[in-house]
């Protein structure tokens, strides 16, 4: 979500005449897009900031610093701006992005620092403007902010509630990437499963009826999604990606805690049980489905006990890459306030405990891709050799192989895989698809 509004707002500084500089402390305009899920984010944009203040006060290139994303978005941070940080040229929030070109311009024609934060959960910004990172593959939100608030997580505070964009208007973007090159697109939601509550009722569909929407679109190859919540997925959904050629053997499902007890806690509003008979029902119509999901370790009041059904679920799902985190308090969620917090050396060493189990699996998960032919999406040369050619498989596998070339980057083609890897699998080109 954070790096797409980071396109958003390239594609707006280019419109307006700006060019991409390759490196931040060489630009002339600085824009901080900054993330505050977790503590560790949270304290490098103060770290990043001083030292563009520093640049920017020896003249150095730096001219103009601006802040936007979720750290402004919240009160507290707002008032540490004013007061610690009032060399900011530009501050704007998550919301505000769509003026983020006017805030400029006055700040240029007017030289006084401007400063747009508003929580109107109502906003759905206009996305035409996108600089993409990538021409062949691209983000694509169709719901912003959340209404779930899980007692660990800012996002609700800060990208406010849940709004869905209409479906033409999701169409047409995709229709106007596949044209331009586009092969795959990610479908972006804090919750895409709750997609169209917002939507006036002539509207309105479903997330399943999206998924089937866009998989007619022609040109189109591959369609991804993220985040399913546990507690929405339905049927349908499990069916649409059975059904819908291009939506990807992949998914995403956080589960966060093993312990019905905690996810309680977390107001995650399923239990073990629930989670595992989605699963199972995935796994049943996508017999060749990858799984990933978020875990969350050390959350307030997690017993030993807790950390053996977070391992228990890993054992049973066998999830081909999990994305694990240790709690981190965040100020103004329920959890911050709770008195049971786990102290840190013992977080850590649950959270090495529940990796080792992880990473375990995840390299047993891509043995079993040997010799295997996958479908991959070329994104470029390897970093470590350019010999080497690098891309996605449908599972989201990254896959690096031999016997191809430049020119096949941004096209599809077969490739067996040869040597798996824990976090990759090497292969050979076994055909060209055009
Ligand atoms: N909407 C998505 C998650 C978005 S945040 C969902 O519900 O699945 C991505 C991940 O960050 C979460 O799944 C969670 O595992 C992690 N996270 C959120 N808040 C956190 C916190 N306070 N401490 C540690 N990890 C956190
Ligand atoms: Fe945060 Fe929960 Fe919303 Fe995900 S669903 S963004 S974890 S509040």
């Amino acid at each position: 979500m954070n790096e797409h509004d980071s396109e958003n707002i390239a594609g707006m500084l280019e419109s307006m005449g700006y060019v991409l500089a390759d490196d931040p402390f060489k630009a002339e305009v600085v824009v901080l897009n900054t993330c505050s899920v977790r503590e560790h984010a949270d304290k490098r944009f103060y770290g990043m900031l001083g030292q563009f203040k520093k640049r920017r006060d020896e003249n150095k290139d730096t001219r103009i610093v601006c802040v936007c994303g979720c750290m402004p978005q919240q009160p507290r941070v707002q008032d540490e701006i004013k007061k610690s940080f009032s060399w900011v040229d530009v501050v704007f929030g998550t919301q505000t992005i769509g003026d983020f070109p006017r805030l400029l311009n006055d700040r240029i024609s007017t030289g006084k620092k401007q400063f747009s934060i508003t929580a109107n959960n109502s906003i759905v910004p206009d996305e035409k403007e996108s600089k993409r990172l990538h021409k062949h593959k691209a983000l694509v939100n169709i719901t912003y902010g959340c209404n779930n608030f899980c007692t660990y997580c800012i996002v609700p505070y800060t990208r406010g509630r849940e709004r869905s964009r209409k479906p033409s208007d999701i169409i047409a973007e995709i229709e106007s990437l596949v044209k331009n090159g586009t092969k795959e697109v990610t479908l972006l939601g804090q919750n895409v499963n709750s997609y169209g509550k917002t939507l006036e009722e002539d509207q309105r569909i479903s997330f399943a009826q999206l998924l089937r929407q866009v998989n007619k679109i022609e040109g189109l190859e591959r369609i991804r999604f993220m985040t399913s919540h546990p507690k929405d997925i339905s049927d349908d959904v499990i069916c649409a990606m059975r059904d819908c050629d291009k939506v990807c053997e992949f998914l995403h499902l956080p589960f966060q805690a093993g312990s019905s007890s905690l996810l309680k806690k977390m107001n995650r509003h399923y239990t073990k049980e629930d989670y595992l008979d989605i699963i199972e029902k995935a796994k049943r119509e996508i017999p060749d489905l990858a799984f990933s999901t978020d875990i969350m370790i050390g959350f307030p009041g997690e017993t030993d006990q807790d950390v053996e059904d977070t391992i228990d679920i890993c054992e049973q799902v066998r999830y081909d890459s999990a994305f694990t985190f240790i709690y981190s308090k965040r100020r103004g969620t329920p959890a911050a306030k709770m008195l049971d917090q786990i102290p840190e050396d013992v977080k850590h060493e649950r959270f090495e405990r529940v990796l080792e189990v992880v990473n375990r699996i995840s390299g047993e998960k891509n043995a079993e891709y040997m010799g295997k032919t996958l479908e991959v999406l070329v994104e470029g040369t390897s970093k470590k050799n350019e010999a080497v050619l690098t891309g996605k498989s449908r599972h989201n596998k990254t896959v690096n192989f031999t016997g191809g070339d430049k020119s096949m980057i941004g096209k599809l083609v077969q490739v067996k895989i040869t040597d798996p890897k824990s976090f990759s699998l090497n292969g050979e080109l076994v055909k060209y698809i055009l």
